[in-house]
This record gives structure tokens, C-alpha cells and sequence, in this order.
């Protein structure tokens, strides 16, 4: 328990450091571990969408909710399977949905997303699932995995397929990932690496510096 204390302790600083060594360097997304602010959630989640509280989690190994719920919709979308998550990460997924995924459908296919594939939320694990890496903000329940948007029609829009896909696929992915740069701290898509070659990762992360890394 002290030993990992310790790692995580190295491992804040250590994010410090990469931190400064610019932005090229691959570990300062990955590393400084630093709270969602407590104070952060100005809208219930289930006062947008279905939601529901729940206890607190606190694995003891630095994986921890302190203000948890399950949602399994947020304004007009829902989930393909309900999403624990941090308190204050539904409304910057209501406001990126409404103000920025529903235009954008309406726009390229004329018609609304009525739900969106959850491949992920709260998970302890290190970035990535890699061994000695540093904590994921899905341990904190501050980041979300999205892997398709299904229309109205039942037309399921993929990042696997559609990111390299039809032309109109392809623009409409590229600009809600673009986009929810603006509503979330980290944005991570196939651009960023193969282990988001099929979904959009989005989190809150909570970094010193107050930057964001969207890809
Ligand atoms: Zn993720």
C-alpha cells in the first residue's frame, strides 16, 4: 500500500517534469494524475438525462468516484450501456451532444443520433491497459469511450469504419472529435494512436499546466 503510494507520489512528478519537456513528449498526457476539482458538477446528471446516483468508489489503490453515477442518457442520446462516471462529466457530454453531434448529424445525414456506443467508462486501470503505466482517468470516472453514433434510421456510424470511410462519415466524425476539444480537457481519436483506432476517448483531465490535449 505504501509501495504504491510511492509509484503514484513519482509518478505525479515525474508528469511535472514531462510536463515541462514540451508537449512532444508522449508521457505528459499520460501522467499527472491531479483530481477532477471537486466543486466541478453545476448540473445533476439526472436532471439531463437518466441517471441515477450511486455509492462512491474508493478501490484504495488510487481508482476512486467520490460523487458517482450511472447514466444512461444524456440530453437527447442514450447510451448502449449505462456509463459510470464522475458527476461533472454530464453536462460537457450534453453540451458536446446537443450543441455539437446533433447539428452535425442533422447537417450531414439530415436526421439525429438517438444513441451512441459506450465502449468504455469508470475502469481501474493504467493507460491504455498497460502494464506500468500511469493511472487512467477512467480511474477517476472522468473519461468516456465512444464508439459509434446509431441516426434515427438505425444507420450506426463507426469510428472504426467511418474514420477513414465514406467522405461524409468521415467529415462528420472528424468534426465532433475536433469539436469536443472545446468541451472536454483530452480528446483522443485514430490519430492519436492504435489503441484508439476505433473509438474517441474523452476526459477532463485536470492538468497543472490547465492546457488540453485533443488528437
Ligand atoms: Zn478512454
Amino acid at each position: 500500500m505504501f509501495h504504491l503510494r510511492n509509484v503514484l507520489a513519482a509518478a505525479a512528478v515525474s508528469g511535472l517534469l514531462a510536463a515541462c519537456g514540451g508537449s512532444s513528449d508522449r508521457n505528459y498526457f499520460e501522467t499527472e494524475g491531479l483530481r477532477a476539482p471537486e466543486g466541478s458538477c453545476d448540473v445533476k446528471p439526472s436532471r439531463i438525462g437518466l441517471a441515477e446516483k450511486i455509492r462512491s468508489i474508493d478501490e484504495g489503490n488510487g481508482c476512486e468516484v467520490s460523487n458517482a453515477w450511472r447514466i444512461q442518457s444524456v440530453g437527447s442520446v442514450s447510451f448502449s450501456q449505462p456509463a459510470t462516471l464522475r458527476c461533472g462529466m454530464a453536462e460537457p457530454l450534453r453540451e458536446w451532444i446537443e450543441d455539437t453531434v446533433q447539428p452535425m448529424a442533422q447537417r450531414t445525414y439530415g436526421e439525429s443520433v438517438v444513441s451512441v456506443d459506450v465502449a468504455a467508462s469508470y475502469s481501474c486501470r493504467p493507460r491504455n491497459n498497460q502494464r506500468g503505466a500511469k493511472m487512467s482517468e477512467h480511474g477517476y470516472g472522468n473519461a468516456i469511450d465512444i464508439a459509434a453514433f446509431t441516426l434515427e434510421s438505425g444507420r450506426k456510424v463507426t469510428v472504426a469504419d467511418g474514420w477513414r470511410g465514406a467522405s461524409r462519415d468521415r467529415n462528420f466524425l472528424k468534426q465532433v472529435h475536433g469539436d469536443a476539444c472545446g468541451d472536454f480537457n483530452t480528446v483522443l481519436g485514430p490519430n492519436s494512436d492504435s489503441a484508439h483506432r476505433d473509438h474517441f476517448h474523452l476526459d477532463l483531465q485536470n492538468r497543472r499546466s490547465g492546457s488540453k490535449y485533443c488528437r
